[in-house]
């Protein structure tokens, strides 16, 4: 038994991600408003995460708010086999316009995880389809896509999913591109497609385009992602864009594969599909993959479905954000956050006492310098209290620290995002 310094109560709701015995109490959240999450008290909160890297636009926005009530009222739920509705089809059509021209086809369900699980099904699926036995999945180092079993396969495998091994299927794992080391990654994914040691092709590889998040906000540029897309074309391994966390503008495009130029076979969404306000996904894929299982034989069906797919509300709020990006000028505010980051992490480079200065687009990361590996363990909760004592959201992962806030938050919410970031170190990270 480890020692439990916090007070469990008999019964009641068990957390995600939450170690519930150093973090007794959860924080309640009465509102949303732009780039702030507010209290029954009215304390309000910066959200420096977006709320799980989810919102876009800022909480609430008008028009996903008025899509949701409107469709609410018409429609709420329906079987999505064998029946269809309004949202799900303009969403569709909306989805084929932005995504990479190499999709047709769209298939919904209801979180990131669920997308991934979709696609490697979708990979495996065409490949046995036509007859050739591909099964093997390749994955980049670091990777996160997911906790089912299937997308923890994957990921990363470490303390988050150790216990789960026995469940978890191989894969190949490719080095991670780092700054300086990217020919070894293109080697190694050269090796791995061409199945140079021996026995089967690969089915499929997935990649979080330029972007790697829960694995440390680690980012590599847009022509080793080009790099990669090429490689697996010729050995004809299904290339499949993770970009739950990297879509709808993150990056500073659309979808970070655009930065390559790259068309992936399959590409996953969600997070800010709906602009952050309802549980929806797509996993999108080239014609003949919805081929390989078009048919009249029964057997050839794509066997995955869950209670929820196409949401009609979802779809909704989804085909709101989708007009918004259509309508409103996002990429301007996306480059206008972006441009912001940089000013303020260019303050970070040439302080001692930070190091990596790093970004992607909309998305700032850098890691405190410290030597002492001791308290680097404990040193994540610790920061996320002083930031939260300081009414800023930021999750920082170790003596990582990533700031992914909604593209409305403006230069002075980044200010006080800084400068206590900056505090924390003059504080000393050993005395926080
Ligand atoms: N893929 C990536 C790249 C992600 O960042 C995440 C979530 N952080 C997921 C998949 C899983 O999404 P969800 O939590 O909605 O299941």
């Amino acid at each position: 038994m480890t020692d439990r310094s916090g007070v469990r109560p008999s019964r009641g709701i068990w957390h995600p991600f939450t170690q519930h015995a150093i973090m007794p109490e959860m924080v309640k959240i009465a509102r949303g408003e732009g780039a702030y999450l507010e209290t029954p008290e009215g304390r309000r909160i910066f959200d420096g995460v977006a709320s799980w890297w989810v919102v876009t636009h800022g909480h609430r926005h008008p028009r996903i708010i008025r899509a949701i009530q409107d469709q609410a009222n018409a429609l709420d739920q329906v079987i999505f086999a064998g029946f269809t509705h309004e949202p799900a089809e303009r969403l569709a059509q909306a989805l084929l316009r932005l995504a990479p021209a190499s999709l047709d086809y769209v298939f919904y369900s209801d979180s990131g995880s669920t997308a991934v699980e979709v696609a490697l099904k979708m990979a495996l699926g065409f490949w046995k389809l036509n007859g050739a036995r591909r099964e093997k999945i390749l994955v980049l180092e670091n990777g996160y896509h997911g906790d089912t079993i299937g997308t923890m396969s994957v990921g990363e495998r470490g303390v988050f999913n150790q216990a789960y091994e026995p469940l978890l299927f191989d894969v190949g794992t490719i080095p991670f591109p780092s700054a300086g080391a990217e020919a070894r990654t293109l080697e190694a994914l050269e090796a791995a497609c061409a199945a140079r040691g021996g026995g089967e092709k690969p089915a499929a590889f997935i990649v979080e385009p330029l972007a790697l998040g829960a694995g440390g906000m680690l980012f590599y540029g847009a022509q080793t992602l080009a790099e990669m897309r090429r490689i697996c074309a010729a050995h004809e391994v299904l290339f499949i864009a993770d970009e739950v966390m990297t879509g709808w503008g993150r990056t500073g495009r659309m979808f970070a594969c655009e930065h390559a130029g790259v068309e992936p076979d399959l590409l996953c969404t969600s997070k800010g599909l709906t602009g952050g306000s309802m549980p929806l996904a797509a996993t999108l894929c080239r014609a003949d993959i919805f081929d390989a299982h078009y048919s009249e034989d029964r057997s050839r069906t794509f066997y995955h479905s869950s209670s929820y797919t196409a949401n009609p509300i979802a779809c909704a709020a989804a085909a709101a954000n989708a007009e918004i990006w259509a309508e409103e000028p996002v990429l301007e505010r996306v480059a206008a956050l972006a441009a912001m980051q940089a000013e303020r992490l260019a303050t970070l480079e040439s302080d001692p006492r930070f190091e990596n200065v790093r970004r992607c687009g909309t998305i700032a990361a850098f890691d405190y310098r410290t030597e002492n590996a001791g308290y680097l363990a404990t040193l994540g909760p610790r920061l996320y209290a002083f930031f939260q004592s300081r009414d800023l959201l930021l999750r920082p992962l170790g003596n990582t620290v990533y700031v992914m806030p909604p593209y409305c938050a403006t230069a002075a919410d980044l200010d006080k995002v800084y400068d206590t970031v900056r505090e924390a170190a003059a504080i000393g990270l050993e005395d926080l």
